[in-house]
């Protein structure tokens, strides 16, 4: 392993943080709405329409480790293991610790889970396609862990 593949992993995994953002953003609350719209209704089901995404996003994840092998290119698999770590990290922290959609990791004491947490419930405040804010996942602006980190202040000055 060379410092360029490193490279190309951390490219990866963060350039997806803004391919979320961008596709949450504009397309998501763009024109594939009615896909992503019951994820934004008061009672969740187990299984949502929004969940095709996770099966959209990984054709490029599975693209580019196929090809990469097929080619014998390092850089491609990488950026494909980049693409699915991503989404694997995604969906822990969003499906699991955020939506508590199987019943464990209720807790992660540290400002910055709290903070993602607390910038996620924020776009969530929205039930339409219009108005909402917060749409990056592991990126939120800073005052929401500032918030988080004030709050844990004063539960443990209690
Ligand atoms: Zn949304
Ligand atoms: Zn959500």
């Amino acid at each position: 392993m060379t410092p360029l593949h490193i490279l190309t992993f951390i490219l990866a995994f963060f350039g997806m943080e803004f391919v979320a953002w961008f596709s949450h953003k504009y397309i998501m609350h763009g024109f594939l709405w009615h896909l992503h719209e019951d994820h934004h209704s008061e009672n969740h089901k187990l299984f949502q329409k929004n969940d095709y995404f996770i099966l959209i996003f990984a054709i490029p994840s599975w693209l580019t480790i196929m090809l990469g092998m097929m080619y014998q290119n390092q850089y491609s698999v990488i950026t494909g293991i980049g693409i699915a770590v991503y989404g694997f990290v995604y969906f822990v922290l969003h499906e699991i610790f955020i939506h508590q959609r199987f019943k464990f990791l209720r807790k992660l004491d540290h400002w910055y889970f709290k903070g993602i947490r607390r910038a996620h419930k924020i776009h969530h405040k929205t039930i339409g396609k219009e108005g909402s804010s917060c749409f990056g996942m592991l990126i939120v602006p800073l005052k929401y862990f500032k918030e988080a980190k004030e709050e844990g202040k004063l539960s443990t000055s209690r």
